[in-house]
This record gives C-alpha cells, structure tokens and sequence, in this order.
C-alpha cells in the first residue's frame, strides 16, 4: 500500500519532539493566542522575509481575511484561476466581490498572464493567483500587469510554503500571501490551520483584528470580525515541522526527479518546470490520454491516486451564473480532463517510486 500522503512515516520521525511539544502546551493550559502562536508567527515571517505574519484558522479564512483587510467587496472584479481547490474563489464570493475565471497555461497549470491582461475591466480591483501544485506563478509577468493598472497581487500559497522566485518566497512581496496549515500542505498541522503574510503594518493591524472578533484590547470591537485564530497545539506542532520545511521541499524535489526518470519513455506527461521559480512539488501531476486505465491498476495495486482537480472552478454549479453561459476556457478543461496525481511526500522511497512506474508502464502495455 502506497497512500497520497504519509503523515504516519512524518510522525514517527518527529514523535518525540512533536509529543514534548504538545504535552507542554496541555501542562500550561495556554490554548488560544499565546506564546507558541507569538513564537511562530515571528518565525514565520523570519524564514518568509515578510515583515507581518498573521496566523488564522485556516487557508480558506487566510484568504477570507486577506480580501476583507483589502477593502474588497460588492462590485469589485478579482481576476483568478479555474484551476484551484475551490476556496480561492469562495473566499471572494465571502467578501461579495466577483470571481473572474481565466485560462491557465497549459504546461505549469498557473494562471495565464496574457489571459489576465485581456480580462481586465475598470471594475478589476486585484488579481489572485495560486501557486498550483508548488510551483511559483509567473509573479514578474503579473507584478508588472498589477502596476500597471493599480490592482492589488493577492496570492494563494496554499500549495507553496517553502517555493520561491530566485530566493523571494511566495507570498513575501506583494499585498498579501495567504497559506494554509492543512495537514497534507507542505508545512500541515494536525488539524487546520492559516497565515496570511503582508509588509503593510496597517494592514497586518487590520488581520490581527478581523481574526479576533475585531477587536484589539479585549472587549473593545472596532469592527465585525471573527473567530479565526490558530490554536497553541496547532502552533507547537508548526513550529517544531517549520525547522524542517527545507530538508521536506528537497525531498519532494527528489520524489519529482526520480519520477521523471522512471516515467521518461512513457506515454505521460511529466511536470514542466518553467524555472520562474523553484517548485516544491505539493501535488506531483501528469498529463495522460489513458487516465482511467492508469487509474485502475494503481487501485489494484493499492497505490493512492487522486484527480485534482477534475472540474474547473467555472463549471460548478456553485459559480454558476444563470444569466451567463459559463465562459469557454479550454486549457483547464483540456487540463482537468487529463491531469492525474501520484503519491508524493518527503518521506516516499525510490523503490516505491519505481513500483508506481512499473504500474504505470504495464497498465500502459
Ligand atoms: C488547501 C487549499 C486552500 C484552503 O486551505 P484550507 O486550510 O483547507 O482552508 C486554498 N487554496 C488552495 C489552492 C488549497 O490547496
């Protein structure tokens, strides 16, 4: 058996710190915003190079966040991706503004520049992209589109703690970064979890208030907030996985490069790495014409498989706009008719790899 993910492998690797670490937290008692979410968060923005980072309850209220602190709303235009786990573009429905699909680029699955520049209306206020799969966005192509017109970058980093553009980590240089402690992410927790990054001291005043019911000093609410704080356990176990997110990226860069070996001369493609910047490979995706064939032997082999994502963000029914047709974005519909990931984590041995590929090349004949 060969799960998606192993967080089992990860623990017991860890075990020993991860329960001291715990067993501390319970023995002081200290649940909510104490030190260890204090120590994290200055160790967070440390290891990012932001000036703010603001830990919440998870990647989805990152976002929420995030458009809230930037004074998005009803009437605004939020130029995203299709292709993305839906909580990019529900957190813009949150605050009331529109979600404007594009297409995304058919070899790094990221929103498509081009495509973004020729959506731009006078009610686009920003552009969202996501970092898919841990690859970095090409952020220089839409810094430079964002200056132009006056609109705020806000990213989603879900996927891409640790992946950076020559050494600027995403979600470091522009409004806000928005990452996600999921337990399967990267950097994950054990249970959800959220950051939102920013170098505006305001705005991280504003975070700060948003995701404690609005208020500074206890009992005074400057504004509707919420309850969107992380946990002292949830930030405990960070802490002790944040000084390994180095050593674990590499590793996943490793799984990626002996895939690419063993998969070479198959009829699949492998990912493309543009080289904008450096992948961290949350998710390992190919490209196949024979998705449901490879799918049935990894099930029979017991081999964890996942198609993400099988239905772009535009054709659900959640997005639906009955007075327009869905617009035609073929890329990510050619993409999620196609895409399908393999077992990837820091932990995943070459002989494990080799297997996946064995099965892979016999279901292929
Ligand atoms: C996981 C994920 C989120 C949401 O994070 P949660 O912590 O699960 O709320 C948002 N965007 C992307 C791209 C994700 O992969």
């Amino acid at each position: 058996m060969i799960p998606m993910v192993d967080l089992q492998r990860q623990y017991h690797d860890l075990r020993g710190e991860i329960d001291a670490a715990i067993a501390e937290v319970l023995e002081s008692t200290r649940f909510i915003l104490g030190p260890n979410v204090q120590a994290l968060e200055s160790e967070l923005a440390e290891y990012l190079g932001v000036t703010h980072a603001v830990t919440c309850a998870s990647g989805t209220d990152a976002l929420h966040l995030a458009l809230r602190a930037a004074d998005l709303g009803p009437g605004d235009e939020i130029i995203t991706t299709p292709f993305t786990f839906i909580a990019t573009a529900e957190a813009i429905r949150y605050v009331g503004a529109e979600p404007v699909f594009v297409d995304i680029d058919p070899r790094t699955f990221n929103i498509d520049p081009e495509a973004v520049a020729a959506a731009i209306t006078p009610r686009t206020r920003a552009i969202l992209p996501v970092h898919l799969f841990g690859q970095p966005a090409d952020m220089p192509a839409l810094t430079r589109l964002a200056e132009d017109h006056l609109l705020l970058l806000i990213e989603d980093c879900a996927q891409s703690f640790g992946a950076h553009i020559s050494g600027v980590q995403t979600g470091s240089a522009t409004a806000f970064g928005c990452f996600s402690f999921f337990p399967s992410k990267n950097l994950g927790g054990y249970g959800d979890g959220g950051l939102v990054t920013t170098n505006c001291t305001p705005a991280a005043e504003r975070l700060l208030k948003l995701r404690n019911h609005g208020s500074k000093v206890r009992y005074h609410h400057d504004e509707i907030g919420y309850n969107s704080r992380l946990d002292e356990i949830q930030a405990a176990i960070l802490r002790v996985k944040l000084k390994r997110i180095d050593e674990f990226n590499q590793a996943r860069r490793r799984v990626a490069a002996r895939y690419a070996e063993v998969l070479e001369d198959l009829d699949v493609e492998i990912p493309y790495e543009d080289g904008i910047g450096v992948h961290v490979y949350h998710q390992y995706t190919v490209l196949t014409d024979h998705r449901e064939a490879i799918m049935k032997a990894l099930q029979a082999a017991d081999i964890g498989h996942a198609v993400y994502y099988p239905i772009p963000l535009h054709r659900q029914a959640a997005f639906d706009r009955r007075e327009k047709a869905p617009p035609s974005l073929p890329v990510s519909e050619s993409v999620a008719a196609r895409c399908l990931s393999l077992p990837v984590f820091p932990e995943l041995e070459d002989a494990q790899i080799d297997f996946i590929g064995e099965r892979i090349r016999a279901a292929l004949g």
